[in-house]
């Protein structure tokens, strides 16, 4: 069997492909990118006859083959210097909770504004020549993806990146526009694609040169394409309509984890927009449009990253509805610009322990540690291949009431592609709500106790807020 065959025999055709398009960016690959009918990005053969001829190493540079090598390793390579290793958050210098002070960062950022602020300054500083970020696509035809990587040469023009994008984009092109320039690049990335790039780096010296820093994205789970046609579909724009998303519209006055979607359509110029808890299939915790993939992922901060930033999910930060960023440092030159920043007054900054870090993302562990060891379980009870991780299968208890819970968001992310695809294809989004009712009823009532609890927390942030504006 070849190195193509094998990899689509096992990632690919068992759907644990994440799309990050390494494996077609490979000199004469047999694979291409594609948007599957569910709106996920994956990797899928030009043609089988092409795999059984290829010569081509897939295996090594995929990150969900059982031929690469995993994150502990290869942070040995790439992070020597670190002396903290956490059992959560791997290695790092230093923990922080922060924000930009200073400029539009904040405002127009996803929580405080730090990775495109550090993004500007590093093009400032002359330290990269260029920066690669997630922007939204501009383009006003539908066929086209919502969000694409760009690249950016022009400190002044970082602030127009992406807030987080929860939309399947691939690194496919971007690999191809590093290899074909000269110079030092950044680039923002989720966990997978970081580890995805540091596997491509061991591979293609030049690539591991011109990647100077390496900007993680915290990472609970991607969603697919699909997921953003559902929303803009409930707030009355169209799947053939819609043109652009925002994820992430703070609200003045609330927690920040209370969030507001946007959405624009091309037929009109009207605002469309509405709190993220009063559109059905939003609930992130329940799996509505992940990929398989995500579920078999152990990496929650970018454990390979330079510096990885999420949203610092912790009472003293959350009722500050502009938003605070969790930072992970493991980069001594990030390191000293965020000193720098502090001492300039553009940063405010916390240090967090690293049990605090962790704490900020208890909930995405608990699912990526606990919940993975049962599903890794539940794949070898039924001996199907499965991609190998740090986690072993079965290795933590888990009580029979969690047990359900973790089965039936894996039934929400399958049901929720099917059943979409379906109201696309019929174009009525009803089919969507009443196929998804019965298994997202059952997990609703499982989570009842714990719903109250979330509810009563999220009012105490509210009343201290309030609190807080008025003193
Ligand atoms: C799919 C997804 C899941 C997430 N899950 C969690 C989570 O579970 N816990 C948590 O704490 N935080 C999570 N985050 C991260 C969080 O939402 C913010 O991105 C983070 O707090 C950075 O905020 P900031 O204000 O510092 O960044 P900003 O200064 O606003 O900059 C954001 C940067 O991220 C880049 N970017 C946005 N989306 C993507 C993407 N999909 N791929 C590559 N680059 C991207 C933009 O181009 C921009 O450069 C998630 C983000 C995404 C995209
Ligand atoms: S995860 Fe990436 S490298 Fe692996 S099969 Fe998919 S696109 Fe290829
Ligand atoms: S959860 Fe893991 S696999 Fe999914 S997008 Fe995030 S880092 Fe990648």
């Amino acid at each position: 069997m070849t190195e193509a065959e094998y990899l689509y025999e096992t990632v690919i055709k068992n759907d644990y492909c994440i799309g990050c398009g390494i494996c077609a960016g490979m000199d004469n690959s047999p694979f291409k990118i594609i948007y599957n009918s569910y709106g996920n990005v994956v990797a899928e053969p030009i043609s089988e006859a092409t795999l059984k001829t290829s010569d081509v190493k897939v295996l090594e540079v995929c990150p969900f083959s059982d031929k690469s090598q995993n994150e502990d390793h290869l942070s040995k390579i790439y992070l020597p210097f670190n002396k903290n290793t956490d059992n959560h958050i791997g290695r790092y210098e230093t923990c922080y909770a922060g924000y930009v002070k200073t400029g539009e960062y904040r405002k127009k950022g996803s929580s405080g504004g730090v990775i495109k602020w550090l993004a500007t300054k590093l093009l400032q500083e002359k330290k990269i020549d260029y920066l690669i970020q997630l922007s939204q696509n501009d383009s006003r035809d539908v066929s086209q993806p919502l969000f694409i990587y760009k690249v950016y040469n022009e400190a002044e023009e970082v602030i127009n990146g992406s807030k987080s994008s929860y939309y399947p984009v691939s690194l496919f092109e971007i690999v191809k526009y590093i290899k074909q320039h000269k110079g030092k690049f950044a680039i923002t990335g989720v966990p997978c694609f970081i580890k995805a790039l540091r596997l491509l780096s061991e591979h293609d010296i030049e690539i591991k040169k011109r990647l100077a820093f390496t900007l993680g994205i915290i990472c609970g789970g991607m969603k697919s394409a699909n997921q953003s046609k559902m929303i803009g579909w409930q707030l009355g724009v169209h799947p053939n309509n819609l043109i652009k998303i925002d994820f992430r519209r703070k609200y003045p006055n609330r927690p920040a984890d209370q969030k507001i979607y946007q959405v624009w359509s091309n037929a009109d110029r009207k605002e469309r927009f509405k709190d993220v808890n009063k559109i059905y299939g939003t609930d992130y915790g329940a799996g509505f449009f992940k990929p398989k993939a995500c579920d078999y992922c152990d990496d929650v901060v970018a454990e390979l990253a330079d510096i990885s930033v999420g949203d610092a999910w912790l009472n003293q930060f959350t009722y500050d509805p502009k938003g605070t960023s969790l930072i992970i440092v493991r980069n001594p030159t990030l390191g000293e610009m965020l000193t720098q920043g502090l001492t300039n007054n553009d940063l405010e900054l916390t240090r967090l322990s690293a049990e605090d870090a962790f704490k900020t993302q208890a909930g995405g562990f608990r699912h990526r540690r606990q919940g993975l060891s049962y599903r890794l379980q539940k794949r070898q009870n039924n001996n199907e291949w499965f991609p190998p991780k740090r986690v072993l299968p079965g290795d933590i208890e888990v009580d029979e009431r969690r047990k359900y819970i973790y089965d039936l968001r894996e039934k929400i992310s399958e049901q929720s592609h099917l059943s979409f695809k379906k109201a696309l294809d019929n174009d009525d989004l009803n089919i969507f709500y009443s196929e998804m009712k019965d298994v997202y009823d059952r997990y609703c009532s499982l989570n009842e106790v714990s719903s109250i609890r979330l509810f009563l927390r999220k009012l105490k942030r509210i009343v201290y807020y309030d609190v807080l504006r008025k003193y």
